[in-house]
């Protein structure tokens, strides 16, 4: 999960940043006459042999390395095995960074850490041909080492320095998060000769590294004891290639797996230049002509023992769900799930992990891996889990319940309700590092993936919200089709694709598809089924439901959300969650206003590529969204706001609390200003706007954009003259429209700049008339957003604000990239 998140292989944002080495390389020295032998070289050091073996110099402190095979390819990254504890700066602990392939090259003193290009590859058997391919693009050589030692063929180098730097793009993470300008500060920096160790299969290089700044922003400033000085720690890691006999999966987009590509240069002419293969681990049968038969080597995952209880179980229970899918994929005992070992080392290449991480804030959980980057195998599972999000469960199901009627109950419901989430959660995390994207259709198909972001399922008791459906407990029927689809292994002679293709098939039979990111997000999506945090089929329907819950909810909400004895300014800890509960269904339910049903169709199997959401949904999806901005859903009850006192003496506002126009005083409108601008701003999205200015272009039967301005327009102005809390909630919602309308007149499509600012140009002759049944603040809020709408439209002409014009899609070389070249002559 990610804030966007977003996250396809979260892991990779380091990567960019690492190329260029920050540290200062060894000056070259002529080489001497000759060699030391490394016996020789390393007397008196301490050896730790491994996979490239270590020698810890302590009088010196210094980290020599050996390479025994120079030339050997092999898969290198960073990774952060203790964290900085902020989730917007994101440098967690357990952060991988890309891996990438690399070999050592020896060339007479020096030996290089080259990294060969990956992304342009040649399936020719032909050498000359490769090798056509391999010059034409650039390589990388991440470091040069002084060998200072061999004996035969194996070298020895200083790796103190290597290992000494920010390879893992620290510095440009605090400045890209604007949390200052930090440098390396070599004299507060060391290796980690506890932590560098050299396992059969691996090699990992840690160190302690502290980066100092005078100009510490407030996120760095929150979790770091001097916020001048940032230590932590970096491990680089050196993993031998997994064995030849892993046969990668070509992708297919209907099938939800991450993957990686590359062109092949060498691909017949009409074949497709870009190859994608699936990321997935390796899993073989004993006996591959059996429908069911043992692994060669079963997927384990080890949980972090330092979770404690009943987290621990529920971790466990979740990510053992996967069990059922691998024995349904053809795996007897394919997948288990065990605690670590004390002994063993959750960054150890070894083991899949599922690490448990705390921060100063809640924040995304994520499941990364370490790919072999030639094939997509995965090589390492690594889950990381935020500690805090458990209690944000709780905290939710507390404002739901309300469970201290005395005062000093134990709220078993939320209990269980969080640790159902954290299940879930533990499932999720995991599927995703055995290679699995999100699947945010799953809600609407019925519960069909924990690869989808799940709501809690509340309904009513009566008038009472229970919490016993919230969440599954068990993998879906997409999650056993996709470990299936990625995982079988077919008896020999079986047409493999024509396999994978049928499962496929077979699924969409029985109403089960995949839809992702890039469709399901609020802001740039139209697919009316594929959301985050929602459920049932009909996203209007259910935010109709939803907002039912949320009222019955509001009505018992009180004191009964906080223990006796604790703050009673903390009351509004567990209301906004609640106040805000129907958030992510209004995301769900603004997609359907002018909406496209798609799938990731392939020419030949059948589906329908694209249709138009109906145009009774739309219009019921725009009441729907129209009815949470009336006053009775946004009002909170009066006798609630006579319960929240402003903060006690050592409790001060943070940033999971409504903001305060009227500071210290708890704010009655603020929570309103939250709703209107979501509701709003999504309904009104550039993206969405021009969509309905084209449907209608399209088809007239359909609405338009001029059409939901309208609507919006009379919901919301209508002249009612209530007066009190009532009307002023109304002017919240009358403000965010005209916000809304004002941005829109500036969108980049020159269709919707046209119609926003015609409805704008109307609606101040319209907050003209009809005052006259009003009272003065109306009839002052009237007078005033006629002004400004008046200020917006007379503004004075500005040449940038022209509508930005569609970029042509490039022509040139192709037709003159013969041209001879011409040179100027001096
Ligand atoms: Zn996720």
């Amino acid at each position: 999960m990610v804030p966007g998140a977003l996250r396809l292989r979260p892991l990779l944002v380091a990567s960019a940043l690492v190329a260029a080495p920050a540290a200062a390389q060894p000056a070259p020295t002529a080489p001497p006459a000759s060699l030391p032998t490394i016996e020789k070289k390393t007397e008196g050091m301490e050896r730790r042999d491994g996979f490239l073996p270590v020698y810890w110099d302590a009088a010196q402190g210094k980290l020599w390395l050996e390479v025994p095979r120079p030339g050997e390819e092999m898969i290198h990254f960073s990774s952060l095995p203790w964290g900085m504890g902020s989730n917007d700066i994101g440098l967690d602990r357990g952060q991988l960074g890309g891996e990438r392939l690399v070999r050592f090259e020896r060339r007479g003193p020096r030996l290089l850490l080259v990294q060969p290009n990956l992304e342009y590859r040649s399936s020719s058997r032909d050498a000359t041909e490769r090798r056509t391919i391999e010059e034409s693009f650039a390589q990388s050589v991440l470091w040069g080492f002084r060998v200072e030692a061999a004996t035969g063929e194996r070298v020895l180098v200083d790796a103190t320095d290597f290992v000494l730097r920010d390879a893992h793009g620290i510095v440009a993470a605090l400045r890209r998060t604007r949390q200052g300008t930090f440098r390396l500060e070599a004299s507060r920096s060391a290796v980690a000769p506890e932590r560098t160790k050299a396992f059969p299969r691996n090699t990992e290089l840690e160190a302690v590294l502290t980066f100092t700044g005078d100009d510490a922003g407030r996120w760095v400033r929150d979790v770091t004891p001097a916020p001048d000085a940032i230590t932590l720690r970096q491990r680089l890691s050196f993993v031998k290639l997994p064995e030849p006999g892993y046969v990668p999966r070509r992708n297919d987009p209907r099938a939800g797996y991450f993957g990686t590509s590359w062109q092949d240069y060498s691909a017949p002419l009409g074949a497709p230049l870009t190859q994608r293969v699936v990321t997935r681990h390796r899993l073989q049968k004993k006996d591959p002509r059996a429908a069911a038969s043992e692994p060669v080597a079963p997927i384990v995952y080890y949980l972090d023992p330092g979770v404690p209880e009943p987290m621990r179980s529920a971790l466990l229970e979740g990510a053992r769900w996967w069990e059922a899918a691998f024995e349904a994929a053809g795996f007897k005992g394919g997948y288990r799930v065990e605690i670590l070992p004390d002994t063993a080392d959750p960054l150890d290449v070894r083991y899949n992990v599922i690490q448990w991480v705390h921060r100063a804030t809640r924040g995304w959980s994520y499941g990364g891996s370490i790919i072999d980057p030639r094939t997509g195998e995965i090589i390492k599972g690594h889950v990381t889990l935020g500690s805090l999000r458990v209690r944000q469960d709780f905290l939710i199901a507390e404002g739901l319940t309300a469970p201290y009627a005395k005062g000093d109950e134990r709220a078993t419901e939320a209990e269980r309700m969080a640790l159902q989430r954290l299940r879930q959660l533990s499932a999720h995390e995991v599927g995703h590092t055995l290679g699995l994207a999100h699947n945010y259709i799953a809600s609407a198909e019925g519960r069909l993936s924990v690869m989808d972001y799940p709501h809690p399922v509340v309904t009513l008791a009566g008038d009472r919200p229970t919490l016993a459906d919230a969440y599954t407990n068990e993998i879906g029927a997409w999650d056993r089709l996709a470990i299936t689809w990625g995982y079988a292994e077919f008896a020999p002679g079986t047409d493999e694709a024509a396999a994978l293709d049928k499962l496929l098939a077979d699924a969409r039979g029985r109403g089960i598809t995949f839809v992702t990111d890039q469709d399901a997000r609020p802001e740039g999506s139209a697919h009316p089924q594929a959301h985050l945090w929602d459920n049932g089929t009909d996203a209007a329907a259910e935010l109709d439901r939803v907002m039912r819950v949320r009222r019955a909810a509001l009505a018992r909400f009180g004191e009964g959300v906080v223990q006796r004895g604790m703050p009673l300014a903390q009351v509004e800890e567990a209301l906004v969650p609640l106040y805000l509960s129907h958030r992510y269904q209004v995301e769900a339910a603004v997609k359907l206003v002018a909406g496209q049903t798609y799938t990731y169709a392939l020419r030949g199997d059948g589906q329908v590529p694209v249709r138009a959401v109906p145009r009774a949904q739309q219009h019921e999806a725009l009441r729907a969204l129209l009815a949470t901005l009336e006053p009775a859903s946004l009002a909170l009850p009066p006798r609630l706001l006579a319960l929240i006192p402003p903060r006690p003496f050592l409790y001060p506002e943070t940033r999971e609390l409504f903001e305060k126009r009227t500071a210290p005083v708890f704010d009655a409108l603020a929570p309103a200003e939250v709703v209107a601008r979501a509701v709003l701003g999504l309904l009104f999205n550039e993206q969405r706007a021009a969509r309905l200015v084209q449907q209608h272009a399209l088809d007239a039967a359909m609405p338009g954009l001029r059409q939901v301005m309208d609507t919006v327009v009379r919901a919301t102005f209508a002249a009612r003259g209530t007066g009190g809390y009532e009307a002023a909630l109304r002017r919240v919602v009358q403000r965010e429209v005209v916000t809304q309308l004002v941005r829109l007149a500036q969108a980049p499509s020159a269709e919707v700049r046209a119609q926003a600012t015609q409805r704008l140009a109307g609606l101040r002759r319209e907050l003209a008339t009809g005052a006259a049944a009003l009272d003065d603040t109306d009839r002052a809020q009237r007078a005033w957003l006629a002004g400004e709408i008046g200020r917006f439209l007379e503004r004075p002409y500005d040449a940038a604000r022209v509508a930005p014009a569609i970029t042509v899609p490039p022509g040139s070389p192709i037709g003159d990239d013969d041209e001879p070249l011409v040179r100027e002559r001096p």
